[in-house]
């Protein structure tokens, strides 16, 4: 069986105190109404991710990750956070290849195979986002990107570093749009990756595979997305702001 898995993805948004309390609050929430079934992530902004990983200590469910890291393992890079940073404060995930690091900070397949390869050598574990833009849906290349993101980003992986991976799937224009997938598109595009997997590597690791799906998710969405037969969580944005809204995606 694999990890079902809801991750909130705070972007740039709350100063420290404000992140603190939204992360204390989700913890009571989920340790009053979780069933102890679902494996909740807080990818925060670096500044929380100590203090976070600290009250996280002790819930076995509830894990924090960082949004992004650098490809090298140190160096003269000003300004620049390192995946054994990240490690080091008690971090366990880390978001890779979100739209928006593509987008504004020009993150190419091929630096993204970089970065992946760091994050996993320092024992974390990438949530590593694909998605295709409205234009390329619209141009029906939808898949096509999907499959160069796929092979570009992560496909240099051996077997064993892949099964480390968890994929989420966030179309572009789903983000921070208010417009969520179908649940039918979403499982359609889903079910494709899964069948990448398995075409590249096995049917095993393509079946143990976790893929996340991103954009819009809310709610009221996430329990029909949820239910899709390749559907194992979400990756929640907007929502994951509120932790009324992220514990009941959770549930
Ligand atoms: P959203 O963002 O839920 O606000 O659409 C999802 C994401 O960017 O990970």
């Amino acid at each position: 069986m694999r990890k079902k898995i809801v991750a909130g993805n705070w972007k740039m948004n709350l100063d420290y105190n404000e992140g603190l309390s939204l992360f204390s609050e989700i913890i009571n929430m989920f340790k009053d109404e979780a069933t102890g079934k679902q494996q909740a992530v807080i990818c925060s902004p670096f500044i929380h991710l100590h203090s976070i990983a600290q009250l996280a200590k002790g819930y076995s469910n509830i894990a924090v990750g960082a949004q992004n890291a650098h490809q090298a393992e140190s160096g003269a890079y000003t300004g620049e956070i390192s995946a054994k940073m990240v490690k080091s404060v008690g971090a366990a995930y880390v978001i890779l290849g979100h739209s928006e690091r593509r987008q504004y900070f020009g993150e190419s397949n091929e630096l993204l195979a970089k970065k992946t390869d760091t994050a996993l050598k320092n024992d974390l574990t990438p949530i590593f986002c694909i998605g295709e833009t409205l234009q390329e849906r619209e141009a029906n290349q939808h898949f096509d990107i999907i499959k160069s993101q796929l092979v570009e980003g992560v496909f240099h992986l051996g077997e064993t570093e892949f099964s480390k991976l968890v994929i989420a799937y966030e179309p572009v224009w789903a983000i921070g749009t208010g417009v969520t997938a179908s649940s039918a598109q979403a499982q359609e595009i889903h079910a494709f990756i899964r069948k990448e997997i398995a075409a590249k590597y096995n049917q095993q690791v393509a079946d143990s595979t976790t893929i996340l799906y991103g954009g819009s998710c809310n709610p009221k969405n996430a329990p029909e997305l949820f239910e899709q037969p390749d559907i194992d969580g979400g990756l929640i944005g907007g929502a994951s702001l509120k932790s009324r809204d992220f514990i009941d995606i959770v549930k």
